[in-house]
């Protein structure tokens, strides 16, 4: 690996440690990984940790905006508790669990108490959310380059990727980066995987989002994160709007409110997502402070969804694919954090041993496994999320679900488990055995 000097660089946007070798304009290190988000930031930490020479590569500065619903299940918690990150302190808000409105009923389910995760979520705005997570990595040992836009691959005579072409702070200098192996991290633009020719595949789920921050003394402590299945216009009295919505206490007197639509909707596409969003609030009670515009805090932003594996293969040519940028948001329930970070995981512990093998054959089986384990931790999961992505499309379907399932709270203790991907692998409950063999048997996308 290569040698580690302490050299607290002055550039511009670098924070970390040595643990890289500069060589003139080319920077040299164990692993490449392009996107400072949830995704990258957990590779670089896990790498790190394991005495791996990492460059992130960051094309924005911390703190920074990025549209999310800023909810985290305990899925995601315990990726947080992995990396030792400290969420006592007030920035993050804790909930017990979610509250389900739909079809007249409103219905409060508790996390599940199981053994492989945590019975609470939390809430904390990617403003620093992310922020703290690349700080964690860069505690860790990782090197941090923010306002460092990853433009290209370097190839090889083989086509295999060395490294990375970027430029670096407003008057765009460009820099090399070369490692012998890459992640991608970039989001769902991935722009590094589409410039090795991997597009979107349109045959997997993938979403759209908008979310707005309202100052809502009434709900931004709110201690369950708050689903909505049917969202009403005021316009025409209660017709039903495509899509579901969420509304997220912050604990900072805000609150994330948002929508998604599915593109097994018929809507997908063809509906203005942000006027549908004021729509919708403003049939919500006054006193929630959602339908007047004072109360609003920023712009409606929105942004794709890439779901189930919607970009693949996952390893090619010296390329990991990590979060958003390998499609593995969850589609049942849209949430990508956990996805990122524990891809990011995966990928890590892969790296690592393929690292320790010389290259070529045998360091090549070794970076086979990580597809491989991404298709089984979430493959047969993410087959039965494609199929119920497009049952919900259908609003007939969803509204019958709606109104028979929601009033039965073992089913729907049932459903929240499905939904969120919290069971026990081993010695769970009787839900936790058949959520477990249905992902088995049904097969891998
Ligand atoms: C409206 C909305 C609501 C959502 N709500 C939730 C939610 O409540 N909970 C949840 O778990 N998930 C939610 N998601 C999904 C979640 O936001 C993503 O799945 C998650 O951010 C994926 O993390 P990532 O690290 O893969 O990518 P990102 O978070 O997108 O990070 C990618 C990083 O790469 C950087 N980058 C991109 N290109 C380059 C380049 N060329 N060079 C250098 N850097 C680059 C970007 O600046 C960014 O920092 C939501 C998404 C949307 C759109």
């Amino acid at each position: 690996m290569v040698g580690r000097s302490d050299d607290e660089t002055a550039d511009h946007g670098v924070r970390g440690t040595g643990a890289v070798t500069d060589v003139g304009e080319v920077r040299e290190a164990d692993v490449i990984v392009v996107g400072a988000g949830p995704g990258g930031s957990t590779t670089a930490f896990h790498l790190a940790r394991q005495g791996v020479t990492v460059e992130l590569l960051e094309k924005a500065e911390f703190p920074r905006e990025k549209v999310c619903g800023d909810g985290l299940t305990p899925r995601a918690v315990r990726q947080l508790v992995t990396m030792g990150v400290d969420t006592s302190d007030k920035g993050w808000l804790r909930n017990k669990g979610l509250r389900v409105i739909g079809g007249g009923v409103r219905l409060e389910l508790d996390w599940p108490e199981l053994a492989s995760y945590p019975n609470y979520g939390l809430t904390r705005t990617r403003m620093d959310f992310d922020e703290i997570l690349a700080n964690t990595a860069v505690s860790a040992g990782a090197r941090l380059r923010t306002s460092t836009n990853v433009t290209a691959p370097v190839l090889d005579g083989d086509g295999h990727v060395v490294g990375v072409h970027a430029q670096m702070g407003l008057d765009k200098e460009p820099i090399e980066y070369r490692a012998p192996l890459v992640v991608a991290a970039d989001g769902v633009s991935g722009r590094l995987p589409l410039a090795l020719g991997l597009a979107k595949r349109e045959d997997r789920p993938i979403g759209v989002a908008v979310r707005r921050y309202y100052r809502s003394p009434a709900k931004h402590d709110d201690d369950y994160l708050e689903s909505w299945l049917e969202l009403r216009s005021r316009e025409g009295g209660t017709k039903l709007l495509p899509g579901y919505g969420w509304i997220f206490g912050m604990g900072d007197g805000r609150v994330n409110v948002g929508l998604g639509v599915l593109n097994s909707s018929a809507a997908f596409g063809k509906t203005n997502y942000r006027t549908m969003l004021t729509d919708w609030l403003s049939t919500t009670p006054p006193e929630w402070g959602m339908n007047d515009e004072a109360n609003a805090d920023g712009p409606i932003l929105g942004a794709a969804l890439p779901m189930g594996f919607n970009r693949v293969p996952h390893y090619t040519r010296g390329v990991l694919l990590v979060g958003d940028s390998g499609g593995m948001v969850n589609p049942f329930n849209g949430e990508g954090i956990a996805y990122a970070m524990e891809s990011g995981e995966m990928a890590a512990d892969v790296i690592v041993q393929a690292l320790a093998r010389p290259a070529g054959s045998a360091r090549e089986r070794a970076l086979a496994g990580y597809p491989t384990a991404l298709r089984a931790r979430y493959g047969g999961y993410y087959r039965l999320g494609g199929w119920f992505v497009q049952l919900i499309g259908n609003p007939h379907i969803m509204r019958v679900a709606t109104k028979h399932g929601l009033p039965h709270p073992t089913l729907m203790r049932f459903v929240l488990k499905l939904l969120a991907n919290l069971t026990d692998p081993r010695d769970g409950d009787a839900m936790d055995r058949i959520i477990n063999t249905l992902t088995r048997v049904v097969p891998a996308v």
